[in-house]
Formats: structure tokens, C-alpha cells, sequence
């Protein structure tokens, strides 16, 4: 595969509106239309469930008019690319009154696991999707196939496609030349099919050690595309397989595998990714050999590639993401950094997030690399119509205010009270309290403020000489106080911020706003805050392309991902509160951003919430 040029490139540009689906066309959308509009799926029959040539003949006209596939080989968590495929191949099956089967690609005999067998099956779910369909349940296992895999082999061997070969691996690499070079006849080649089928019996039944001979295809050993030069369809492997034991000690190569396993399962349209283009001819010429010898049925299905997802900042392979776990850099499959569907989740994602982007990245036939703010976006967009807003105080500093007794009464407490969402007054509000002691970001205090701050700061004299009067600001959804100044402990840290309440201009009263303030800043009452652990993630490497020049990506890890706060949220948040926040709950702390309690460790008493994304402006200086 190439290496993908970077580019800053996010949402595509608009396409054209599809007719039928309403959906940005695509090329794939242009396929499969035009494939619907000539019939060329039309004749074909399904026999209820994956099979042969005859199976399928015996059916009915298959009621799905397309059918598609995700085929994950189950050696890991799926990650953010795979929920890209997830979205292309269900949602074309749904749009096009077709259906997706789920398919384990699970041939190769070392890795399966069922832990990541059922992984796999929730994230399909959790995404929006099911493979359960027209009343069938397209789930499947390719390893169900390795019977009819054999028989196709030994079918390619009688009619001369296909033969054993004994060559050592090194006779045989050098044997296949390269690009300018085309590749020589092994010796092998001319053995009959007799003598092919015999010894390819062999293989099968143990006589030949791992590794001894492999079956290859005959088809062109000058072809200018070098995976038509007699690629190995069958190798020898004495391995368990989870699923067929030790019933085998031959196992199908992929290439060999993944189109036989299409051709079973009536798939009208095969979707890929781009390094699979060079091995589409050998899918249509074992399909098409397949085809003449009467095991599958016709029209056998098509090969389309798709250029892969790259997302700066983010790893897309299960096996690196595995290393991570692994090697305890992050905290499991499902920590809220790792680009796993369940990290994803764990992080705050939505489905409808994760279905937004795919649709807004789009599909393409050439490799670029998606910024990671596009996937940000698209929660930012999906959240915001709908996440509960509250206040939440990260870093505190605790702010007195010195007249409150005297303007408000001794120990005074002061009903507030915000929308639950700005847009939907329907949801109705939040209720909080506010005494002479609240609880405010550290970073909303400045002893001599730099030009531009409109937070808190003291009468103070400036740089050029000039006196300052205190700052005004208003405690949002509160009153508007003017500061004091601050306490500091003998290390110089800042203690105690001090301000004086200004009588009469508490929010939403008559003359409120008869002062005018430059900043307002966010709060909790320390009477009725709740203490929270928040979680505020980074990305988990420094480096847009984390392998960016060949460097191991280890060496790109962001030291920083992870910060946790001892924080103050407001008590609506609590048990009984009217936005009492629940595992996987999402809101948005104002001025903060999105925030989602944690699924695994949130508990009512002990709140934990992660930090989604932040909010897109920035909050004002
Ligand atoms: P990995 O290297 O992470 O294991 P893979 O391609 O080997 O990836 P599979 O389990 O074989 O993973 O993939 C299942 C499906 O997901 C394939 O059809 C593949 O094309 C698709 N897929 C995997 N990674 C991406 C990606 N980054 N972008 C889009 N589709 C992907
Ligand atoms: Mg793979």
C-alpha cells in the first residue's frame, strides 16, 4: 500500500444528494443502483442459508435485493475504522432494501477468541445495526466453509487450475519474480491432476510435515499483476482450531478463502479496503473458474475497494491497539483514549455520533488521513441538541464572599436556578443554592491579570503605572460581585478568593443588569456541591501520524492524556437531582464541555464523568 499523503481534509465536499436514499452519493451508492436499475442481481436465489451452487438453486428469488457482509477476523476489539465499514456495509444493505451478514472471519487458525467473538456482536449492535434480517440471522463463521473450501480445491486440481508444490519457500519467492521480472515455472507445475489430487490427499491426511508443500493455483507465471503468478491457495498447519479442532492440518490462505466465503453467502457486493485491489483479479478468476465448474452460483459476487480510514492522532490496527493493552499503556481495551468502539463508548461517543462521521468522511478510492477534530465535531453536533447542561468547578479555589451576611442575612441561603438545555425550556430547570462560600475555578482569579482578562482580579496597578479598579463579574445564574482579593498560604498558594456581593442584581430579578460586568464565571455552592472525580483525556499521542516516518509509535505516546480532578459539580447532578447523572449519562459542563459519567466506575455517592470533548469556542477570556 501506499502511504497515504497527509491532509488537513475533513468533511468532503457536498456531494450530490442521492435520489432514493436521500444519503450523500458515493461511488459505491452509484454501483449498487445501477446494479438494482439493470437487474443484474435480479435471477438470483437463496436457499435460505449459505451454500453451493445447488443449495441456492432449490430456493426461492432471494428476497433481499443486495446482499453485503462485515467480515472481522475476531483477534481483537474493533476500532474506529471498522465502525467506518460497520456504518458503509449495514447502512447500503439498509437503504437498499438488502441485508449485511455478520461473518467471523476466523480461517486462519492461531488468534480467534470468544471474548472478541462477542465483543464484536455488541459493537455491531451498540452502533445501530443487526445482522438479523427479513426473518434470517445472517451470522456466520467462515470456518463453517473449510468443507467446501476443500471441495472447490480439489475441483480447481482436476480441471488443471491448481497444483502441489514442493519447492522450498526461498525457491519459491525467487521463482516469482518481480515487477520487471516475470516468474519462472516451478517443477512442479507440469505434475498431472492425478498426481496432484494424490498428493494433495497427503497433505490433508498428515503425511507431509508443515510447511512441505503448499497447493497453488496454476494461472500465469508472466502476469504483470504478481498475485496471479500461481499464488498458494492451501498451506499445511498442524493447529487447533477453535471451531473445527484438530479435524484439519490444511488450512485455505485468505485470498483463497474470503471470495469462496462471499460466493456462499450470495454476496451481490463485496466491500473492501484499497490493499485489496491487486488480489481482485484472482477473486474473479477463482470465482469464475468456481463458476464453470458448477459449485457456485452466477452471478458471482464483486470485489469494491474503499480507501481505509486514517484519524490523526489515533492508531487503526488491532494488533497495535492489542500491544497497548497489552503492554498496560492504557487501561484496557475500553479506556476512554483507546479508538475501540468500546473505548469510544467508555468515552462518551454516541452511535449517532459515530454513524454522523462515517456518512460525513464518506467513502473514497484514495488514502488520505481524516482529522481528529471531524470526529470531534461530529459528537460536539450530536450532543449538543440534547446533553443536559450543569455547572462543574474542575480545579477549585474557594471564593468568600465577605458581605453576604450582612446583605443577605446570617448563613443565608439564596434559591438559583438554570435551564436543564438553553434550546428546550420543556426540560425544565435546574435548582441550586448559593451562601457566602462557592467554589470557583482557580484559573478565574488573577492577583495582576494579563491584558484581556475579565475575570477576577484585585485594584491593582498595571505595568504602564496605571490603577485598576477591581473586576466585576457576574457568578452565572447568581449575582454580580466585585473582587476583593485573595488569601494566600506561606507557599504563596492562593487559599481563599475574596469579593463583596453587589445587593440587587442577582440573575432573571428587575435591575439585575443594572451592572455591567465583562465576564461571568461558572460555580458551585460549597453548601450544596458534590465532590466528583473528573477524568479529563488527551489524545493518546503527540504526533498527528503517531508512526509518522517509520518511528515506533510507543515513542509518541502523549505523557499527558490523563488528568483527574478532585472536582465540584452542582448538586443537581446527585441522586433525586433533576438531571441525577447515571452511568453513560452525558452533559455538558458549561464552559468545560461535554462530559459522560463513567459506565464502568460512575456510582451515585462516588460520581466519576470523562471528559468527550471539549467545547468548540473557547471560553471567553
Ligand atoms: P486490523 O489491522 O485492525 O486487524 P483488519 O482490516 O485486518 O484491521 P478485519 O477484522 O479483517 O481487520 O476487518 C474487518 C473489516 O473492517 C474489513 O472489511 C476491513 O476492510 C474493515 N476495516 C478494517 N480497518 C479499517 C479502516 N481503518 N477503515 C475502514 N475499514 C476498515
Ligand atoms: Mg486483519
Amino acid at each position: 500500500m501506499t502511504s497515504p499523503a497527509f491532509s488537513k481534509a475533513v468533511a468532503p465536499a457536498p456531494a450530490a444528494l442521492d435520489k432514493e436514499a436521500n444519503k450523500p452519493s458515493n461511488f459505491l451508492r452509484q454501483i449498487i443502483e445501477k446494479d438494482l436499475a439493470e437487474g443484474t442481481y435480479a435471477t438470483r436465489r437463496w436457499g435460505g442459508s449459505p451454500g453451493d451452487a445447488a443449495h441456492h438453486a432449490s430456493g426461492p428469488l432471494d428476497p433481499a435485493k443486495v446482499r453485503l457482509r462485515f467480515p472481522p477476523e475476531p483477534n481483537g476489539y474493533l476500532h474506529v475504522g471498522h465502525a467506518k465499514s460497520i456504518c458503509l456495509n449495514f447502512g447500503l444493505a439498509r437503504d437498499y432494501g438488502g441485508v449485511c451478514h455478520l461473518r467471523f472471519d476466523d480461517t486462519n487458525p492461531e488468534k480467534e477468541d470468544t471474548e472478541y467473538v462477542d465483543s464484536i456482536k455488541d459493537a455491531v449492535h451498540w452502533l445501530g445495526f443487526d445482522w438479523c434480517n427479513h426473518g434470517e440471522t445472517n451470522l456466520y463463521q467462515a470456518s463453517d466453509y473449510f468443507d467446501f473450501m476443500y471441495r472447490a480445491a480439489e475441483y480447481l486440481i482436476g480441471a488443471g487450475h491448481a497444483y502441489v508444490d514442493e519447492q522450498s519457500a526461498e525457491a519459491m519467492r525467487l521463482s516469482r519474480g518481480d515487477f520487471v521480472k516475470p516468474g519462472t515455472d516451478s517443477p512442479f507445475r507440469s505434475r498431472t491432476p492425478a498426481e496432484n489430487l494424490a498428493r494433495f490427499r497427503e497433505m490433508r491426511d498428515g503425511h507431509l510435515p508443515d510447511g512441505a508443500a503448499v497447493l497453488r493455483a496454476r494461472i500465469d507465471m508472466a502476469s504483470p499483476n504478481i498475485n496471479l503468478r500461481d499464488p498458494a491457495i492451501y498451506r499445511i498447519r498442524r493447529a487447533h482450531h477453535h471451531n473445527t479442532g484438530d479435524k484439519w492440518c490444511i488450512y485455505p490462505m485468505y485470498t483463497f478463502a474470503h471470495p469462496i466465503e462471499d460466493a456462499l453467502e450470495q454476496i451481490t457486493h463485496s466491500i473492501c479496503t484499497l490493499e485489496f485491489e491487486d488480489q481482485r483479479p484472482f477473486y474473479d478468476w477463482l470465482l469464475d473458474r468456481l463458476a464453470e465448474g458448477g459449485l457456485i452460483s452466477t452471478p458471482h459476487p464483486r470485489q469494491y475497494e474503499f480507501a481505509r480510514l486514517n484519524l490523526t492522532y489515533v492508531l487503526t490496527s488491532k494488533r497495535k491497539l492489542a500491544q497497548l493493552v497489552n503492554e498496560k499503556r492504557v487501561n484496557g481495551w475500553d479506556d476512554p483514549r483507546m479508538p475501540t468502539i468500546v473505548g469510544l463508548r467508555r468515552r462518551g461517543y454516541t452511535p449517532e455520533a459515530l454513524q454522523l462521521f462515517a456518512e460525513r468522511i464518506g467513502v473514497t478510492k484514495s488514502d488520505s488521513w481524516i482529522d481528529y477534530s471531524t470526529l470531534e465535531g461530529c459528537l460536539r453536533e450530536t450532543l449538543d441538541g440534547s446533553a443536559p447542561r450543569a455547572m462543574a468547578v474542575l480545579d477549585p479555589v474557594k471564593l468568600v464572599l465577605t458581605n453576604w451576611d450582612d446583605v443577605m442575612g446570617l448563613g443565608a441561603l439564596d434559591d438559583c436556578s438554570a435551564p436543564i438545555h438553553p434550546h428546550h425550556p420543556e426540560l425544565g430547570k435546574r435548582e441550586f443554592k448559593i451562601g457566602n462560600e462557592v467554589w470557583i475555578e482557580r484559573s478565574d482569579y488573577e492577583e495582576t491579570p494579563p491584558k484581556g482578562f475579565f475575570r477576577l482580579f484585585p485594584a491593582h496597578t498595571n505595568a504602564s503605572g496605571q490603577a485598576i479598579a477591581a473586576s466585576k463579574v457576574r457568578l452565572k445564574y447568581g449575582h454580580v460581585i466585585e473582587c476583593v482579593g485573595a488569601v494566600k498560604d506561606a507557599e504563596g498558594l492562593i487559599t481563599e478568593v475574596h469579593a463583596k456581593l453587589l445587593p440587587d442584581t442577582k440573575s432573571g430579578t428587575p435591575g439585575s443588569d443594572s451592572v455591567k460586568v465583562k465576564g461571568v464565571i461558572t460555580w458551585v455552592g460549597v453548601n450544596d456541591a458534590v465532590p466528583a472525580e473528573v477524568r479529563l483525556y488527551d489524545r493518546l499521542f503527540r504526533e498527528a501520524q503517531p508512526e509518522g516516518g517509520g518511528v515506533d509509535f510507543l515513542t509518541n505516546l502523549n505523557a499527558d492524556s490523563l488528568k483527574v480532578m478532585n472536582a465540584y459539580v452542582e448538586p443537581s447532578l446527585a441522586s433525586g437531582g433533576s438531571i441525577e447523572a447515571k452511568a453513560d449519562d452525558k452533559f455538558q459542563f458549561e464552559r468545560h464541555g461535554y462530559f459522560v459519567a463513567d459506565r464502568v466506575d460512575h456510582v451515585a455517592g462516588k460520581p466519576v464523568f470523562n471528559l468527550a470533548v471539549g467545547l468548540k469556542d473557547s471560553w471567553g477570556k
